[in-house]
């Protein structure tokens, strides 16, 4: 299956999926593969405090990081989340 390479500008968000941004702080965009990674990993929009919405892709145990300025975003995306 081919994925698509993740998204360079910010996604048309959904009504639904800015909803969903606003109660989680982040919301899912879909599976997209970087040009030679072995494979697909979520994507998601989620808001940085100092550099606003960014598209973040899903690092270690299913934390988010800006990739902006690297600060991250302690979501544990899947499991249970909280803002840091
Ligand atoms: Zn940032």
């Amino acid at each position: 299956m081919d994925y698509k390479e993740p998204p360079t500008e910010m996604p048309k968000l959904t009504r639904f999926q800015r909803l969903e941004l606003w109660a989680r702080g982040y919301v899912y965009i879909g599976q997209f593969q970087e040009r030679g990674w072995a494979g697909p990993l979520p994507y998601y929009v989620a808001k940085c405090s100092k550099c606003g919405l960014q598209i973040m892709r899903i690092r270690g145990r299913g934390w988010l990081a800006c990739p902006v300025c690297m600060h991250p975003h302690v979501y544990f995306v899947g499991l249970k989340y909280y803002n840091v």
